[in-house]
């Protein structure tokens, strides 16, 4: 049977007004058969809605994290992200990284906080997933120095080169496609996507950000990962049912303890 994992939603910040409650959201995506979802959380403070979502629902895992463009730059608190880190259905370590584009103010901080990341996930022994945008030698940089490659991770709503991909995927990171993939503009992601080993790749909506084609405009959820899959089936040259199996094992493989 053919299903689809969403593997980067932020399943507490939907829109609920307009798409209804997250468990008639949750049965929208599973009607489709989009089954699993990885919960990402964004600051310490708000892990623990997070971590409520992922306890009642037993298709919704969660991961402990502060992301980079949070609006308090304070020093991450290094003994509260192990703990929530080691939480019951916790099997990631983000989202953490780099991000140049919109901050290049705190890049300072942001590599601090990747490193501390780093170090937790290696403690934890779970896969990390990193944010990472205008700052390809860096975050590359960072993840060889604080060896990631022990737990590897996640590149999410990757937008980068084919060079930088194929050296995360070197260092046993996987490369997950967004939203983004299915946008007028984004050629030349496609082309990237097109040169990647099927075994490396994953699927996202990064909801509630990032609507794919053809629903811009609309509030994202978690079965609009239907077409990005759609796209990257076509990018590829194979079936949604290969894109289904592919990407489902592929996260399994990477997450054991979702199985
Ligand atoms: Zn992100
Ligand atoms: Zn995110």
């Amino acid at each position: 049977m053919t299903s689809f994992i969403d593997s980067h939603c932020h399943l507490d910040r939907l829109n609920y007004d307009s798409l209804g409650s997250l468990k008639d959201i949750l049965a929208r995506a599973e009607s489709k058969q989009v089954e699993k979802f990885l919960c990402i959380s964004t600051n310490l403070d708000g892990f623990d809605t997070v971590s409520k979502i992922a306890q009642k629902y037993p298709q919704v895992f969660c991961s402990a994290g502060v992301h980079p463009l949070q609006d308090e730059y304070f020093k991450v608190d290094a003994e509260r992200l192990l703990k929530q880190a080691q939480s019951e259905r916790v099997i990631a370590v983000g989202e953490t990284g780099l991000d140049y584009f919109y901050s290049p103010e705190n890049a300072q901080w942001q590599k601090e906080a990747l490193a501390v990341h780093i170090e937790i996930a290696k403690q934890v022994n779970k896969p990390l997933i990193i944010h990472s945008r205008d700052a390809r030698k860096d975050t590359l940089e960072l993840l060889v120095a604080g060896g990631a490659s022990k737990v590897g991770g996640i590149l999410h709503c990757f937008t980068e080169s084919i060079e930088m991909a194929l050296a995360a995927i070197d260092l046993g990171f996987y490369i997950s496609f967004s939203g983004i993939l299915t946008f007028k503009s984004a050629d030349s992601l496609r082309d990237v996507a097109s040169q990647l080993p099927l075994d490396r790749i994953l699927i996202e909506t990064d909801c509630p950000w990032l609507t794919p084609v053809p629903f811009r405009g609309k509030d994202n959820q978690p079965v609009h990962v239907l077409e990005v899959a759609r796209v990257l089936a076509e990018v590829k040259g194979v079936t949604l049912d290969e894109i289904a199996k592919a990407t489902t094992e592929n996260f399994h493989r990477l997450f054991p303890a979702s199985l």
